[in-house]
């Protein structure tokens, strides 16, 4: 790890402090991440929280944390058996299908993929010895086909959400049957209906309840004790809270730094696909380019709030695009394109050096910002103020004596920031794009042709791609506008 690099403080919700983060392994940051439900497609809100995820693990990453990470796929589950049914199909084949939608909308957010990714129903063996386990231990007991845990036999039940358990009765969120003890205990082991998928286990036909899955399936992968654990705010309870119950009511400590993204919301109310108040992936992708909507749900701080609407979403946009059209500025005053672009070499000019130092301060910014509990929203801040200062150096100055050491200074900073960022990855070199070239060297031949009605009008049409020209000594030169 780079030693110039700030001490990095996570906000841990579980002792909801900003605490100094020390990995339990050096060589190997573990982190477990819950993955969608697979009953359908994904929409927004799932998004949010897998990009939040993909952000804290590029920030780890960079500031010298080899990451280690794990994301499940819950495919059996009672939303997905009642969806297979309405439509017809396997349960299986559903959860498959929403699978491989949930890898196309993760690559175009470029989202890199998790290590591993488990699903519930290759675990079964094991969930069902750990339910033996829990069961031997006084933990959970077996009633009518199903087991439930005991939420009293655990000192430690309510810890994570921080409610006591009456007040956790009293929230309504939990499932009436009279086969429990007491309200709260939540299902390990669900007897299967007829008519539904089901695996033969100890105490009948059935299938496991939802939290157990995450506590085998990322001790299995992670071990007992791990680093990062993160999911949205709405799984703090109950699956958090169960899943802590379930994986310390045998041995040890579970997770040591349990994180939670903000949700998404539409009109107020949590983006979701039970309700069908949601915007799916699909739709936004067709009208935005995926990498702005990656930089819009990276915009605020991950752990806040956001409320979805489609004008903030156009101001991402533009935001982005300002951002493109600096690099491409940024590229094309460093190379010697065909348009006659050349930089001066030689000694630094004071506006030059001023640029640097710009460059020093938006790194050391942007760095101390993902220090501060992965802060995205100040790490972009950081990287805007370069631009707004990089403009204000260019404005003109003819590229011809742009201080090439400083100019290819900025140009590092923002795309070591931008990577982290996840930003800007897949477009490679920002260039002007070939078709503007191609008209910027018809219009030049139409002037020299003398045809300027002509030449004129491949300017406007020039201008209205965002770009435009500018005759100097050296030939015309496009910049963005
Ligand atoms: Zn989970």
């Amino acid at each position: 790890m780079n030693d110039t690099l700030p001490q990095l403080q996570v906000y841990n919700h579980y002792r909801r402090r900003k605490e100094n983060f020390v990995p339990l392994d050096d060589q190997r940051t573990t982190m477990y991440v819950c993955g969608m439900t697979v009953q359908g497609p994904p929409h927004m809100g799932h998004m949010l929280a897998f990009v939040a995820a993909d952000f804290i693990r590029r920030c780890l990453e960079y500031l010298g944390y080899p990451v280690y990470h794990v994301q499940n796929f819950t495919d059996i589950d009672d939303k997905i058996i009642a969806r297979a049914q309405e439509l017809g199909c396997e349960a299986g084949e559903l959860a498959q299908q929403n699978i491989d939608l949930f890898f196309e909308a993760a690559d175009a957010l470029n989202i890199r993929r998790a290590h591993v990714y488990p699903r519930v129903t290759e675990h079964i063996d094991e969930i069902q010895a750990y339910i033996e386990r829990l069961i031997e231990a006084g933990h959970a007991y077996a009633a009518q086909g199903n087991v439930w845990f005991d939420v009293r036999s655990h000192a430690r039940y309510g810890e994570l959400s921080g409610r006591d358990i009456d007040e956790m009765r009293s929230a309504g969120r939990v499932e009436l049957d009279e086969s429990k003890r007491d309200p709260l205990d939540f299902a390990l082991w669900k007897a299967a209906k007829e008519g539904e998928p089901a695996w033969d286990s100890p105490w009948g036909r059935g299938r496991p309840g939802w939290h157990i899955e995450c506590s085998v399936m990322s001790m299995k992968y992670l071990g007992q004790t791990f680093d990062f654990h993160g999911g949205g705010r709405d799984l703090i309870f109950p699956h958090h809270e169960n899943e802590m119950a379930q994986s310390t009511a045998l041995e040890g400590d579970f997770v040591r730094y349990w994180m939670h993204n903000g949700l998404l919301t539409l009109d107020g109310q949590k983006m979701a696909k039970s309700t069908g108040h949601f915007f799916s992936v699909e739709e936004v992708l067709s009208e935005f380019d995926p990498d702005a909507v990656r930089y819009y749900l990276l915009r605020g701080h991950f752990r806040h709030q956001m409320e979805y609407s489609r004008e903030r979403l156009a101001e991402a946009a533009a935001a982005y695009d300002r951002m493109k059209r600096a690099l491409i500025l940024l590229e094309e005053t460093l190379a010697d394109s065909n348009l006659g672009i050349g930089v001066a070499e030689g000694r630094t000019s004071p506006e030059g050096l001023d640029l640097e130092a710009a460059a020093d301060r938006s790194l050391a910014g942007f760095r101390a910002a993902i220090c501060d509990d992965f802060n995205g929203e100040a790490a972009m801040a950081a990287l805007f103020e370069l631009v707004r200062e990089t403009n204000n150096y260019l404005a003109g100055r003819s590229r011809t004596v742009c201080d090439r050491a400083s100019v290819s200074k900025v140009l590092d900073v923002l795309r070591e920031g931008l990577s982290v960022m996840g930003l800007f990855e897949k477009v490679g070199r920002a260039t002007v794009p070939e078709e503007l070239r191609a008209l910027a060297e018809e219009r030049e031949q139409a002037r020299q042709s003398r045809d300027f009605a002509r030449a004129d009008a491949l300017r406007d049409q020039i201008q209205s791609m965002g770009f435009c020209v500018e005759d100097t000594p050296e030939g015309p030169v496009l910049r963005p506008v």
